[in-house]
């Protein structure tokens, strides 16, 4: 990683990525409404994203976008008059696109609206009804058994009416029109790791795309989860099938190691890369089959579909006790962490970037590497072994049909010295590219 980032850079970056979740944090965002307008207005502080408003209503494939929710307080008092739950507290009071409402109840009927963990009664958990017309409240397990008997008055100042789903999108032109997707659902109210690491690391991984040179055209969505990649699937089925590599970000900000999910297709060459990337690491990780469970990959692999799309996580969502409650919060990610999993899907891109097919212009027998000044190029200096090593490789295999990738995964070295050992063959004329 060090390749990626000089330390003391490799800091300053992941401090970044935390103030911008810390930015982000406060914001009740949901499928639809004016917190995810908010957040995305932040995102536009750091690249140029294009905010698009898909109408109440329209229909997207088997689903309708959503009416709009809006929230702007929401409490309630105890029979003293004490605010035992206030939303101002915290976004995760709210059961998300709760109705409208104002009265007073006992508290043995507003218990049964009453939302939390008996098993981690100190946190509050993260619960939404958007299809199903509820309204509740999320509070400490602690605190819903110290409520005293008597009438409660409860308070939801909310709206939920036509309006728009609400995506931002932020589009790199390449050489090619072929393209890389990264998308991460921004629809969770206050909590961290799922999903503000997702949307942190989907931002600084675009500022740096935008300033290298691009073989491949890079679309960033930011969207709302299942409802917002069904409705971009839905009205882009042309511009889907032009996707060549995908990843969906989440999750990528705890300690944990890194923990690849396959595509559907499985041995897709963006299921190659990123494997290659964490064998290289030589850190532990994990690899998952496909499974139709998950985060938006579900609908980017739909059998319709079958997008070359995976996702890169540290610990998968509902593997980390604190998963979709307050505990999930800016403690829980480390700016250390946040900045390894950049480093890695940057790794991946360039992997991407630099897996070419080329041809071997010698094929008969192996060249004169000596007489080339090939060993001379890249003698005297540490691993040279290996590299000369790389270049029998990269010779033989330089056959029209393998990649680079193939050709670290055949030969078990890591892609980095393959790479090496192409460019100072294509520097002697020795290597061209496959037309
Ligand atoms: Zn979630």
């Amino acid at each position: 990683m060090s390749e990626y980032f000089p330390s003391s850079e490799f800091e300053q970056t992941g401090q970044e990525m935390h103030a911008l979740m810390a930015s982000l944090y406060p914001i009740c965002r949901s499928i639809t409404g004016d917190g995810f307008r908010a957040s995305l207005r932040i995102l536009q502080q750091h690249i140029p994203l294009e905010i698009h408003e898909v109408p109440t209503g329209t229909q997207v494939f088997d689903w309708n976008v959503p009416n709009e929710w809006n929230i702007r307080d929401a409490y309630i008092c105890d029979p003293h008059g004490n605010k035992v739950v206030d939303f101002k507290q915290s976004s995760l009071h709210i059961l998300q696109y709760s109705q409208p409402m104002h009265c007073r109840m006992p508290l043995a009927e507003l218990k049964k609206h009453l939302f939390s963990i008996p098993e981690q009664p100190d946190w509050i958990p993260y619960r939404t009804s958007y299809y199903k017309e509820n309204w509740g409240f999320c509070l400490p397990h602690r605190v819903l058994e110290t409520l005293p008997e008597g009438e409660y008055e409860v308070c939801i100042d909310a709206s939920l009416e036509p309006g728009s789903l609400t995506y931002g999108e932020y589009m790199l032109q390449g050489e090619s029109e072929d393209e890389v997707l990264i998308s991460c659902h921004s629809c969770h109210p206050s909590l961290c790791n799922d999903n503000l690491s997702g949307m942190a690391l989907a931002i600084f991984l675009a500022k740096w795309v935008s300033q290298v040179k691009r073989h491949y055209t890079y679309r960033f969505l930011f969207i709302p989860g299942t409802i917002g990649s069904i409705t971009w699937l839905a009205l882009h089925q042309q511009e889907a099938q032009r996707i060549r590599h995908g990843l969906v970000v989440a999750c990528v900000g705890d300690s944990g190691n890194l923990v690849y999910k396959k595509s559907r297709q499985g041995n897709a060459e963006i299921d190659q890369a990123v494997l290659q990337v964490l064998k290289d690491s030589g850190v532990e990780y994990r690899i998952l089959d496909f499974i139709p469970y998950g985060y938006d990959e579900r609908q980017y692999c739909s059998p319709g579909f079958n997008l070359p799309v995976g996702s890169l996580t540290r610990t998968p969502h509902g593997e980390f006790p604190e998963y979709h409650t307050s505990g999930d919060n800016l403690d829980f990610v480390r700016p250390h962490a946040l900045v390894d999993s950049l480093s890695k899907y940057k790794q991946v891109l360039e992997l991407l970037e630099a897996n070419q097919v080329y041809v071997n212009t010698n094929p008969f027998c192996e060249p004169q590497l000596g007489k080339r000044g090939l060993y001379s190029l890249i003698g005297g200096r540490k691993g040279t072994e290996q590299i000369e090593m790389a270049v029998l490789w990269v010779l033989n295999y330089s056959d029209n049909e393998h990649s680079l990738l193939d050709i670290a995964r055949i030969s078990a070295m890591p892609f980095s010295t393959i790479r090496e050992a192409a460019h100072a063959l294509l520097e002697k004329g020795l290597l061209v590219r496959r037309k």
